[in-house]
C-alpha cells in the first residue's frame, strides 16, 4: 500500500542546491530520494520520486525554472532523471 502526495515546489530558481532538494523530500518521513523522475512539457513539469523508506509518492510541480534548476545542481546523491522528450 503507498500513498501519493502532491505538492508544489518552494524554491527560487537561484536557490542553493540543499533548499531546491528540501523541496523533494519525502513529505511522510523527510528522507531524501535517490531518484526523482521529471515529466511533463513547459508549463506542467512535475516531478516524481517514491521515497526509499516509506514508498509514499511524492508528486511536486514546478514552473520551467524550478524544473531546470533541479536539472542543472549539484545533487550528490540524488539523481535526477528528465527523458529526452521533454526537453
Ligand atoms: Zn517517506
Amino acid at each position: 500500500m503507498s500513498t501519493t502526495i502532491q505538492d508544489q515546489a518552494r524554491f527560487c530558481d537561484d536557490d542553493c542546491a540543499v533548499v531546491v532538494l528540501a523541496s523533494f523530500a519525502c513529505r511522510v518521513c523527510l528522507s531524501a530520494p535517490d531518484l526523482i523522475t521529471l515529466v511533463g512539457g513547459p508549463g506542467q513539469r512535475l516531478a516524481t520520486s517514491k521515497c526509499p523508506s516509506c514508498r509514499t509518492l511524492n508528486r511536486v510541480s514546478l514552473s520551467d525554472a524550478q524544473a531546470f534548476r533541479l536539472w542543472t545542481l549539484q545533487r550528490g546523491n540524488t539523481f535526477v532523471h528528465f527523458p529526452p522528450e521533454y526537453w
